[in-house]
């Protein structure tokens, strides 16, 4: 009985909306809200240059009030409409083909910060970066940290549900939001913005709309957990023979850190050399290049205690021939220094010639190590010049493989085999009972994998779900479900 499609009753892409309905929608904005065609381009343009936007109108509203009016404008004239955060997405969610963009980048209030209940609460439009200032001013971490913080913003990282490098102490976004505010297809306003760590009545609708991709309703605020700031950090890159070796570092530090692990990343030397080869500037961080690498974090909220505990696991980890070699950072400038190395990872392949083959997933962390050789052996099996870029957040289970062309091309015949790449590499995955998005969401790019992948029951329910919320299918059509 649930087996609908809703995939008939969305606007068909690039249908042209009625200029009488664009008037609608103009009529309730504020004229400030309205951008100027000469403004329209950073929202037609996506970070990977895969998916070029096209639109009508670009609204940027200035309250959740107006938000509203304008969604209820746009339900009753049945104009579809795509939100934007910061466009740093990486699946093609934010594109548009032809409907109205809404952009929340003047939803900027800090509505709250509360110290001593360990919240706040941001509009949507606030960026990652300024949320963690906000947060810093009040003496208390917002420990979301992705490499995109200075774009990206807390509506489009709740709505990707994003991860980065913290996720194995706080968790993801999902798991640092209370509370949210959110104005549905209708224009109707979701007042779900509650402070309440305990709160069991009935079904949790704010986890519908994080990772959710703009498909039910614009996520207009939200109330996000805060912190104690950790006052000491250790941070090493180390050298190691092995993903397996890898693991059995994770477990040790995890075992022996008493909860003060912070991030764990892994890196092949095939990310490492592209990063050093785009940014000659940076410091090798040892010095053999080693096959793999670990860049380990610890953090704790006492000072003087950490080196102790931290030195004690990288000597054991030393002697058990786990590590071959490292650098401990000594000061902040070079723990950043460290740091930067892995947040270009992304930027280095985009600067490569080759355009690249992005799979974002993850698997259960004691299978990485068999999972990076069978995709391995996938890749060289179908192409030996093949270039691998395998890197990711290891204590979360989740590796990002990717694969870049042989160095001197042909790109043209490269591109034209990239989804045959993506499909075996995500049937290795399944076959680890893995996932085919770990943290960057559908969008575009994953949606019809989707629903090969998803059980018919799941997609049932899902396609249940965005029914119910949006019947007349004008959130985001073509994302996530189709
Ligand atoms: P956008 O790109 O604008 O939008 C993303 C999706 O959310 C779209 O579907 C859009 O329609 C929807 N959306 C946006 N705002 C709203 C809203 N207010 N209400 C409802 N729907 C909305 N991700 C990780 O998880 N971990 C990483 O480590 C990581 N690193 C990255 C590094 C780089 C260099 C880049 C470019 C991206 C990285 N990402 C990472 C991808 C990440 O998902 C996005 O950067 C971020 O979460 C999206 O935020 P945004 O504001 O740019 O959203």
């Amino acid at each position: 009985e649930l087996a609908f499609y809703i995939l008939k009753e969305h606007l068909p892409p690039m249908t042209k909306i009625p200029e009488s309905a664009l008037q609608a929608l103009r009529a309730v904005a504020d004229p400030k809200s309205i951008l100027p065609e000469d403004a329209w381009a950073p929202h037609l343009e996506e970070w990977r240059g895969r998916w070029p936007g096209e639109t009508p109108l670009v609204l940027a509203p200035g309250s959740t009030e107006e938000l509203s009016r304008i969604m209820a404008a746009a339900y009753a004239h049945g104009v579809a409409v795509v939100p934007q955060g910061g466009n740093t997405g990486l699946v093609g969610g934010g594109a548009a083909k032809g409907e109205v963009i809404i952009t929340t980048k003047r939803l900027r209030k800090v509505r709250d910060v509360s110290p001593e209940g360990f919240t706040m609460t941001l509009e949507a439009g606030i960026t990652l970066q300024e949320a963690q200032q906000e947060a810093e001013k009040a003496d208390r971490l917002f420990p979301l940290s992705i490499g995109a913080e200075g774009t990206a913003n807390i509506g489009g990282v709740l709505s990707t549900n994003a991860g980065g490098v913290h996720v194995l102490r706080y968790g993801n976004a999902r798991d640092l939001a209370l509370g949210l505010e959110v104005v549905l297809p209708d224009g109707r306003i979701w007042e779900g913005l509650n402070a309440l760590r305990k709160n069991n009545t009935g079904y949790d609708l704010k986890h519908l709309f994080i990772g959710g991709e703009g498909t039910l309703g614009i996520i207009t605020a939200a109330v996000l957990k805060l912190y104690p700031r950790p006052k000491d950090h250790v941070t090493a890159f180390l050298a190691v023979p092995s993903p397996e070796h890898a693991v059995k570092l994770l477990s040790m530090a995890q075992d022996r850190s008493g909860g003060q692990l912070g991030s764990f990343e892994l890196m092949n030397a095939g990310t490492v050399d592209l990063v050093l080869e785009h940014f000659p500037d940076l410091p090798r961080p040892v010095k053999e290049r080693a096959p793999w690498y670990v860049l380990m974090e610890f953090a704790s909220g006492q000072k003087g205690i950490l080196a102790q505990v931290a030195g004690g696991i990288l000597e054991n980890a030393f002697e058990e021939g786990l590590v071959s070699d490292g650098t401990i950072a000594t000061s902040e400038a070079q723990a950043r220094a460290l740091w930067t190395i892995r947040h270009n990872a992304s930027e280095a392949m985009k600067n490569d010639p080759s355009p690249c083959v992005k799979c974002d997933v993850s698997v259960p962390i004691a299978s990485i190590p068999a999972f990076l050789r069978r995709a391995d052996e996938t890749v060289h099996g179908m192409e030996p010049g093949a270039r691998i870029i395998a890197f990711g957040h290891m204590g979360d289970g989740n590796i990002h493989y990717d694969i870049l062309g042989p160095k001197d091309g042909p790109h043209d015949a490269w591109r034209a085999r990239m989804t045959d790449f993506e499909h075996s590499i995500h049937d290795v995955v399944v076959e680890f009972g893995g996932s085919i998005s770990a943290e960057h969401g559908i969008g575009q790019l994953k949606r019809d994998e989707l629903a090969e992948r998803k059980s018919p029951v799941e997609m049932d329910l899902m396609r249940a779900i965005k029914h119910a919320i949006d019947p007349k299918g004008l959130m985001n059509p073509g994302k996530l479900l189709g």
